[in-house]
Order: structure tokens, then sequence, then C-alpha cells
């Protein structure tokens, strides 16, 4: 018997990078990941290569800012599979520029994928598992839930705030066995940091190689990147839980940039 059998996540923006790699995670643990994302196809090629693998899986388009999408993407799962066990809570996308510089649709923009997103996903999902007595509800923070750096204003003050409403669902949870927990890795190589760090070479005016020796992995005890493997190993660990201890607690993976 394996941890997640038969188990149903929500895992959002799972069609690419860290959200991916813990719905292949889950499934090949015997879950059932629901890959929910604003680019359909990419989860559709998610959800067919853990088919492909024999494991279950669905895909669905979710912009985790609009309502209605979240309401249906979470209505559609519990009309196939009945319950939603695990919420991964984890889209995001990031825009770097100084604070002086900074449009205010692109902050916007932002804080409501990070933000919004998490809140409605959680809104959605709890009814269910408030239902059912059992819920695991996983965040996607950052080290920037803990910690700053230049260019990042609205990314850093959206980790933090996950922080806040993970802490408060800990506590409203509790009584209905609903854990909740943030996740806050350092830098992954993913399309979202292949992106930025171009982007970071041009604002800072130095080189690409000095942004990943310079500025990324600067605080690591060990000059390394953290992986997708190592983010799901401690989403995975959350999601298992057996009961609430661990709740209301997040969790650095980072090769030690920011001990806690
Ligand atoms: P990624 O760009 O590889 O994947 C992000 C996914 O989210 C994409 O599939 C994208 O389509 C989806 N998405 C974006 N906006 C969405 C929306 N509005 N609704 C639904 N889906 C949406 O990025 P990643 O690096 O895997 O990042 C995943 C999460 O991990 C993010 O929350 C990010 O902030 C966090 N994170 C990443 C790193 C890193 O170094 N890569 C470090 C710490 C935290």
């Amino acid at each position: 018997m394996s941890r997640f059998d038969g188990r149903v996540a929500i895992v959002t923006g799972a069609a690419s990078g860290i959200g991916k790699e813990i719905a292949l995670r889950l499934a090949a643990e015997g879950g059932i990941p629901v890959i929910a994302d604003l680019n359909l196809d990419a989860a559709n090629a998610t959800a067919a290569e853990i088919k492909a693998k024999g494991g279950d899986a669905f895909a669905v388009a979710m912009n985790v800012t609009d309502e209605a999408q979240v309401e249906k993407g979470v209505a559609d799962t519990i009309a196939k599979y009945g319950k939603i066990d695990i919420l991964v809570s984890n889209a995001g996308i990031q825009i770097v520029k100084p604070i002086v510089d900074f449009p205010f649709a692109d902050w916007k923009k932002l804080l409501s994928i990070h933000l919004d997103g998490a809140f409605l996903t959680t809104k959605a999902c709890l009814k269910h598992m408030y239902k059912a007595k059992y819920g695991r509800v996983v965040y996607m923070g950052s080290v920037h839930s803990k910690e700053a750096s230049k260019l990042k204003a609205p990314y850093v003050t959206a980790k933090h705030g996950l922080i806040g409403l993970s802490k408060v669902l800990a506590k409203e949870g509790a009584e209905f066995n609903v854990s909740s927990n943030v996740v806050c890795p350092g830098f992954v190589r993913t399309p979202l940091v292949e992106k930025q760090i171009p982007e970071q070479a041009a604002e800072l005016k130095i080189s690409e190689a000095d942004v990943i020796k310079n500025v990324m992995l600067k605080d690591t005890i060990d000059g390394q990147f953290t992986t997708t493997d190592d983010v799901a190993d401690a989403v995975l660990f959350y999601a298992a839980a057996r009961n609430t201890v661990h709740s209301g607690q997040s969790a650095v993976v980072s090769h030690g940039w920011f001990m806690q």
C-alpha cells in the first residue's frame, strides 16, 4: 500500500516545474492528481504522462484568479471522484523590477495569482474537506516567505502573506482534521527561474553567471540549486500527515539559504 492510494489532490500550476513534479510524485505513490493550470494543453500532457505510466490524473483548465473557473474545476473534480483530500496551491509567476519602477498593474497581477489564487482554491476545496472531516492543504511559499531580495516587492509580499493565510487555516481547520502548511523552496531551475536570470542580469547590470552565483545561490551552504524533487519531498511529507501535529508550520527547503 502506498501513502497516497486513492487520495485526490488538486495541484494548481501542475503543468510545469515544481507543480508538475508534485503531481508526478503523488501519482507514483497511488494518488490522483488534478492538474489545474492556466495552460490546458500542457496540463493534458502532464495527465497523459501519468496515465502512460499506469496512474490516474485529471486535467482541468483553471485560472486561479477567476472564482468561477476555480469553482468549476473543483465541481468537476467532485463530480468525477466525489472528494478532494489534498490541495497544493502552487500556481505562481515572477516579475522583477525595483519598487520605484514597478507597474501597478504588474503588482496587482502578481498578488492576485499568488494570494487570490490561494484564497479562492482553499475556499472552494474547504467546503468538501470540512464535510469529509479530512483535508491536507499545502501552499507553495518560498525562501521569500521569510526573507527579502531586491526587485521582488510583490513576490516577497505575497509569499509572506501565504504564511498568514496558512496559520489562520491551521486554526480554523483543526476541528475538521484539515491541516495547513507552507513549503518554502530556494531557487529551483524551472521556467520561472530561467526567465528571471537574464531579466535580473539586465536590471542589476551584471552577467547571468553572476546572477546565479552571487545573487541566487550566494547564501546557500554549498552553492547548489534546490531541485523539484527536493520540494516534492517536503510537500508530500505534509500532504501525507497522519494528523494535525505539524499544521501551521512551514519548511524551508533551500541548501541552507535562510536558516530558521
Ligand atoms: P513554472 O513557471 O515552471 O510553473 C508555474 C505554472 O503555473 C505554469 O504551468 C503556469 O501555467 C501556471 N500558472 C501561472 N499562472 C496561473 C494562473 N493564474 N492560474 C493557474 N495556473 C497558473 O514555475 P515554478 O518555478 O514551478 O513555480 C511554481 C511555484 O513555486 C510558484 O508559486 C513559485 O512562486 C514557487 N517557487 C518557485 C521557486 C523557483 O525557484 N522556481 C522557488 C520558490 C518558490
